[in-house]
């Protein structure tokens, strides 16, 4: 077994096992909701946007554990940034998913996210991936229509 993939897995195990951000924010003001229908991963995602900053990001739904720890490791993420840098890592990591390219100059500013770089190699999981950031993504956009990933 690759040490560093191991890794990588234990970190998903343990998001999933312990979700970080889970449960509705009190005080939000933008919020989404996403769907996967091929996994069956749902998840609601919560926001307080101030100022061009995601002050606080919260998530509540059910789906299979990398949606459910790819959604706790995004919120971590999404954290304190502002709404342009949110959006440019979702970029990179909807990059590192769906391209197929060795370009791993990016992964620097994806941090933890890397733990999911793997995954693209299973494109039935990319959507569990990713759901959670497409999600966040339509909640950053105003967007009032649910995200679906098909
Ligand atoms: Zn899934």
């Amino acid at each position: 077994m690759d040490d560093l993939q191991d890794l990588y897995q234990q970190l998903i195990l343990d998001h999933n096992k312990s979700p970080r951000n889970l449960g509705k924010l009190e005080d939000y003001n933008r919020q989404a909701q996403g769907y996967n229908p091929l996994c069956g991963d749902k998840l609601q995602v919560f926001l307080h946007v101030e100022d061009g900053i995601v002050k606080d990001i919260s998530f509540e739904g059910s789906g299979c554990a990398i949606s459910t720890a790819s959604a706790s490791l995004m919120t971590q993420s999404v954290k304190g940034k502002t709404v342009e840098q949110a959006r440019a890592t979702f970029e990179s990591f909807h990059q590192m998913l769906t391209e197929d390219s060795d370009n791993e100059s990016d992964e620097s500013a994806l941090g933890k996210l890397v733990v999911f770089s793997g995954v693209c190699k299973y494109p039935a999981r990319v959507k569990c991936a990713t759901l959670a950031w497409h999600t966040v993504n339509a909640a950053l956009s105003d967007s009032v229509k649910p995200v679906s990933t098909e």
